[in-house]
């Protein structure tokens, strides 16, 4: 069934009804062809998520009556942060769109020593509306409750002080050859680190990699380096195994 992520003022108690604006109107009526009577989901991206009847269809307005509440359960206990220092090209938008999928809870993309894109401030705040976007998509295709938060690019200072708040925290780094990944994750849910809310961050460098400096700063930063294996995946690979490896471990992959 179609799914829309409406912001929570669409959302009206006394008549029992929401308000399906915009972007999700014009796809309702003009990509679904949706007519009355039809229903769909819609959820707050918080803590509410109902079934409703479409009453009413007008230009750019569809309004819609609750039928009943649903259940959420289809977020992952653990809350992952994937740190992606920032990709060439659109690779960004995929690392967004898959990791939406996976279940990932929040995205800082970050810009380390190698990155190799040109940062251009001025369009910032339009490229992070845009992989916002891709983030909203994402969830409602995947049948997601939650939209995961897209920040704006942090810089290498603000990452290493920004994972000080999660519970574990995770740098991918190629040429690690004592810590693997498997072992930290098994390690961290032993010490009741991987609980319901508790938040973890999967960092992953950029096309060339961190530096061996950036790696001890990560580290005096509260990070553990680890190896995904003993094969170099591309940056835009690199965040899904981490996060689909935790998920896995966690029993979050069908398990
Ligand atoms: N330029 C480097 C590879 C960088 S791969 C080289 O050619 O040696 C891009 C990023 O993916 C890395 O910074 C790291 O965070 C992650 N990554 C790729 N393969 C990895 C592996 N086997 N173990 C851990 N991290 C890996």
């Amino acid at each position: 069934m179609q799914r829309y992520f409406l912001p929570p003022e669409q959302f009206h108690l006394s008549s029992q009804t929401v308000t399906i604006e915009g972007d999700d109107a014009h796809h309702l009526m003009r990509v679904m062809r949706a007519a009355i009577g039809d229903e769909v989901i819609c959820s707050n991206g918080l803590d509410r998520e109902v079934l409703v009847r479409i009453s009413q269809l007008d230009k750019g307005l569809v309004t819609a009556e609750i039928v009943e509440e649903l259940p959420m359960n289809a977020e992952s206990a653990v809350q992952v942060w994937i740190a992606q220092s920032l990709p060439k090209g659109d690779k960004m938008e995929t690392i967004i769109q898959k990791g939406t999928e996976i279940g990932a809870a929040r995205f800082l993309p970050f810009l380390s020593e190698r990155t190799i894109v040109q940062y251009d401030a001025k369009k910032e705040a339009k490229r992070t509306e845009r992989w916002q976007k891709i983030a909203k998509e994402a969830a409602e295709q995947a049948h997601r409750n939650r939209v995961p938060q897209v920040e704006a690019v942090y810089s290498w200072k603000q990452l290493l002080q920004q994972a000080k708040e999660a519970d574990a925290a995770w740098i991918c780094y190629e040429k690690e050859d004592g810590q693997q990944l498997k072992p930290a994750i098994q390690e961290a849910l032993a010490a009741g680190k991987l609980g319901q809310g508790s938040k973890v961050v999967i960092a992953v460098g950029p096309e060339g990699g961190f530096t061996e400096q950036e790696i001890k700063q990560a580290e005096e930063a509260g990070f553990r380096s680890v190896s995904l294996g003993a094969r170099i995946l591309r940056t835009e690979t690199a965040a899904m195994v981490g996060l689909t490896c935790l998920f896995y471990e966690t029993g979050e992959m069908g398990g």
